[in-house]
């Protein structure tokens, strides 16, 4: 449609070319400016445009469709998706051609005429030409947008950059138009500079807003990491929010140890995902790279990383923003962000990577330290079972459960060892500690997750059995008397001449209690329990198992 297009607007409308050799220095001057990163907020066309008005207003409608086209294939050529071009050309070139057509046509329409050197008839006619440019480029993205179904609005930010820039260009396309015709190409070079250094000014202001975005971003994050109190957690808050802020499809964490890099978490397309990728040697892939020399790398497109592939990367992606993950200057494990863009990352977006890493690393540490200091302070130092305060809360919460409907039954049982007091007398007080380490062990052994454990006391155990009737805690308990009974307890006694191996039975008394058939509060729960312990079991002779009844 372009090139039949073409012939047409040049049966009609054929340039008078007086001058080709201002025409070429045009030219050549566009194709100049055109590889000048100009590019602000994606709008590099934009600002070549005030070139193409000029050529326009000198030359007429053909030679700036020709030009335009042009631009078309350089800013195609330059840009950093990877659509592929079979397509977008043939769309650009007709969008290009349209709307150049248009523009044309309004001006010639309103009376604008072709060379003029009317100071006042050039600024409304190319003002017309300018803003109907605009316009339906805008219109026929608008269309475009609306049959792919994702509509946006008319005027959006990006739109609203367009006629702000228009308002930049249509003076300069002016001025270049008519000092063009009275002091020749000189006039390029005088406008040119001063042009250029514009936009330079422009996309070194554009960057440093960038850095300023990105540096407050990564505060939040390094906040909202700090205040994480789980491992996990942190993983997770890491790996998702550091691919929201550079915005790429995929991102992963990967641990080093061992020699092997361990994929810890993957986010693909906005979601975690829980496929296991195998470990790969700690040399191989782009992340190996990272782990070997202890650097961070941008790599722009496939080509530059396509000889490092261990094959985990998806197939379309082409830049990589890769950083060692360090504490203490180690690295611990590599960060790779991949986006399917080429060019897709700048520097200072790495050095805030870096940044980022760190924090994460300590963030890492920090919920380390705090997940054990809590399991700590839950458990008994000796039998490594829950201590008093977990039981206290872990019993409160049941019994809020079943207050709320949660949980229907809820069982107690306490038990206490026969007479212990004589066989720390007869053995010593480290066997005696030895038996208990034991039997803390033979409990989880046979509750496992039916319940919560505790050391409750001295030589008393408490277990928690959530949705248990008291004739399953019965039994339970019967269970465990039985066990401990027969089981051969190993100690060293400390008190012979010389320490021997060798070893004891014990026994145990319980009791048991259930809400809500007993009670339903916590402590009245254990005071049932505890009263069957002693009236049920202790004094009915020992080694038994007695149920509370009112
Ligand atoms: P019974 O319960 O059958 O009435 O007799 P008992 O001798 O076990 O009496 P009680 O339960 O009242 O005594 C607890 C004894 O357990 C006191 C102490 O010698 C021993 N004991 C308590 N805590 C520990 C401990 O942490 N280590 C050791 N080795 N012994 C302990
Ligand atoms: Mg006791
Ligand atoms: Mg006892």
């Amino acid at each position: 449609m372009v090139p039949a297009g073409l012939a047409v607007v040049y049966h009609f409308f054929p340039p008078s070319v007086a001058d080709p050799w201002n025409l070429l220095a045009y030219v050549l001057f566009f194709v100049l400016m055109s590889f000048m990163p100009m590019n602000i907020n994606g709008a590099s066309t934009f600002l070549v445009q005030w070139v193409t008005v000029a050529l326009f207003l000198k030359y007429g409608i053909f030679i700036e469709i020709l030009v335009s086209q042009l631009s078309m294939l350089i800013v195609l050529y330059r840009s950093r998706t990877n659509e592929a071009q079979s397509l977008r050309i043939p769309f650009n070139s007709l969008m290009f051609f349209s709307v150049s057509l248009v523009a044309g046509l309004a001006y010639m329409a309103a009376g604008g005429k072709i060379g003029s050197l009317e100071l006042f008839d050039v600024i409304v006619f190319g003002l017309i030409f300018q803003v109907v440019l605009v316009f339906s480029n805008q219109i026929i993205y608008q269309l475009y947008d609306y049959t792919t179904g994702n509509r946006s609005k008319f005027f959006s930010i990006d739109a609203i950059w367009d006629f702000a820039l228009m308002l930049v260009i249509f003076p300069y396309a002016i001025a270049l138009y008519m000092f063009e015709a009275y002091i020749g190409i000189a006039a390029l070079v005088l406008l040119g500079v001063p042009f250029l250094t514009m936009t330079a000014v422009m996309k070194m202001y554009n960057n440093s807003e960038q850095i300023n975005i990105d540096l407050k971003k990564a505060g939040v994050i390094g906040h909202q990491l700090a205040s994480r109190l789980e491992v996990e957690e942190v993983l997770d808050q890491f790996v998702v929010q550091v691919a929201k802020m550079f915005k790429v499809e995929y991102a992963y964490v990967i641990d080093y140890r061992d020699e092997l890099q361990q994929f810890l978490r993957i986010y693909e397309n906005d979601q975690l995902e829980s496929h296991k990728i195998s470990p790969v040697s700690y040399t191989k892939g782009v992340a190996g790279k990272v782990i070997v020399t202890g650097e961070s790398f941008i790599y722009n497109e496939k080509t530059d990383w396509e000889d490092l592939v261990t094959g985990n990367l998806p197939a379309d992606t082409q830049s990589l923003m890769v950083t060692p993950i360090a504490r203490n200057n180690k690295t611990e494990g590599v960060l790779v962000l991949a986006s399917k863009k080429k060019y897709a990352f700048a520097k200072h977006q790495l050095q805030i990577l870096e940044i980022l890493s760190t924090y994460f690393a300590v963030s890492i540490e920090k919920a380390g330290y705090m997940q054990k200091i809590i399991a700590k302070s839950e458990r008994c130092g000796l039998t490594k079972l829950y201590n008093y305060r977990y039981l206290d809360e872990s019993l409160e919460s049941c019994i809020k459960e079943m207050n709320e409907g949660r949980l229907d039954q809820l069982s107690l049982v306490i038990m206490d060892i026969d007479h212990f007091k004589s066989i720390n007398d007869r053995y010593g007080h480290q066997s005696g500690n030895d038996i208990l380490i034991q039997l803390a062990d033979i409990l989880q052994e046979e509750i496992g997750d039916e319940g919560t454990i505790a050391r409750y006391g001295g030589e008393e155990f408490v277990i928690l059995l959530p949705d248990y009737s008291k004739e399953l805690a019965m039994l339970l308990a019967e269970n465990l008397r039985k066990r401990i009974e027969k089981h051969e307890f190993l100690i060293e006694s400390d008190l012979a001449a010389e320490r021997q191996q060798q070893t004891v039975h014990i026994t145990m008394s319980i009791g048991v209690s259930t809400a809500p058939d007993d009670s339903d509060e916590g402590m009245a729960l254990i005071r049932n329990a505890d009263r069957a312990l002693f009236i049920g079991a202790k004094q009915a002779g020992r080694n038994k198992v007695a149920a509370y009844s009112k």
